[in-house]
């Protein structure tokens, strides 16, 4: 059976809503989905590995990458460079794996604009408060940091109309179970279900 198209589902929201931890929950618990590893050059943090959270590169190279058109999307996001791969994700697409893809508001914009058939999820805090108090006790930026954060929050929220659906990651299963759903049913989208259909459709007699 030929594979079905896989769903490009790009996420995102505003810094300490808990992306990373949603993701990495839904990744733990479905199958069949990848997460997309992008290229920064931004430092590595620690726990984190090259080429398993990001592919840690320097100006000089992404910048090349930019000129050869390598980017699906790319974005300045807090002063360092972040970037999607383009042959690496549609060449996963296009074999059926499901990508996620955890990008800013500006990749997310960039996204929707390539016109490829994306779904996007904002996921929002439950307030503006326990963003504040999520980003503090994540303990791994500055005061200053923490401050840009916040100040950047406001307009990123503004921007959850333009994605197709919205979490809110208050109790941290239940918003897991909310993004299950969505990828479960963008699954079974008549559009990703091509090669399925015509199996069936072709043991039927000719009318
Ligand atoms: P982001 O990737 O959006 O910047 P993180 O995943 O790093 O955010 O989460 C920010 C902090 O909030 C972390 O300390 C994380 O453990 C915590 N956190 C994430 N989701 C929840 C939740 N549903 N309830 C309570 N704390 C959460
Ligand atoms: P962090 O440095 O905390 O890992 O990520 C900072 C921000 O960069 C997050 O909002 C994350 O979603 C975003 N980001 C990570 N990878 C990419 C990417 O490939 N493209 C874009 N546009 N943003 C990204």
């Amino acid at each position: 059976m030929a594979a079905r198209k896989g769903v490009l589902l790009v996420i995102s929201a505003p810094s300490g809503t808990g992306k990373s931890t949603l993701v990495h929950e839904l990744l733990r618990r479905m199958e069949d989905v990848e997460f997309s590893v992008s290229f920064t050059t931004r430092k590595m943090r620690e726990g984190e590995a090259d080429g398993l959270d990001y592919h840690f590169i320097d100006r000089g190279r992404f910048d090349a990458m930019i000129g050869s058109g390598e980017f699906l999307e790319w974005a300045d996001v807090f002063r360092e460079r972040y970037g999607t791969g383009r042959s690496v994700s549609l060449l996963k697409l296009a074999s059926g794996r499901d990508l996620i893809l955890d990008i800013d508001i500006q990749g997310g914009r960039q996204v929707r604009a390539s016109g490829i058939d994306a779904v996007s999820v904002f996921v929002l805090p439950p307030s503006f408060p326990t963003l504040k108090s999520r980003l503090l006790s994540r303990g791994s930026d500055s005061d200053e940091q923490v401050a840009t954060r916040l100040a950047m929050a406001r307009g990123e929220a503004d921007e959850v109309k333009y994605y197709d659906y919205v979490v809110v990651n208050d109790d941290l299963e239940s918003a897991v179970d909310q993004l299950a759903t969505i990828l479960s049913a963008e699954r079974l989208r008549v559009s990703r279900r091509g090669p399925v259909t015509e199996d069936i459709l072709s043991t039927f007699p000719a009318e």
